[in-house]
């Protein structure tokens, strides 16, 4: 007996809202960024402490555009030009 106002807002990805169909659960692991070097090799983004993620984007050494704005996103800050790479 749920009424429209008990439910979350439908998911933007498949239209589901309490339950996510299996397409939707591999799509969005298919969309998250993986580390492809160091401690966290091979772990999403969205999952390694944000003390890593900080670390690894003071330290300006990311080349990686779509991991740059991964972090980016997550730590909110915004995707500083200073990073790139000036061909
Ligand atoms: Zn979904």
């Amino acid at each position: 007996m749920l009424g429209p106002r008990d439910w979350p807002a439908p998911c933007t990805w498949c239209g589901g809202r309490l339950v996510h169909s299996q397409a939707c659960r591999e799509l969005r692991d298919g969309w998250a960024i993986r580390f492809g070097f160091g401690k966290h090799k091979g772990q999403r983004v969205d999952r390694v402490p944000r003390e890593y993620l900080e670390w690894l984007w003071s330290s300006g050494s990311i080349t990686n555009a779509d991991l740059k704005a991964a972090i980016a996103k997550i730590l909110g800050v915004p995707d500083s030009p200073r990073h790139d790479m000036a061909a």
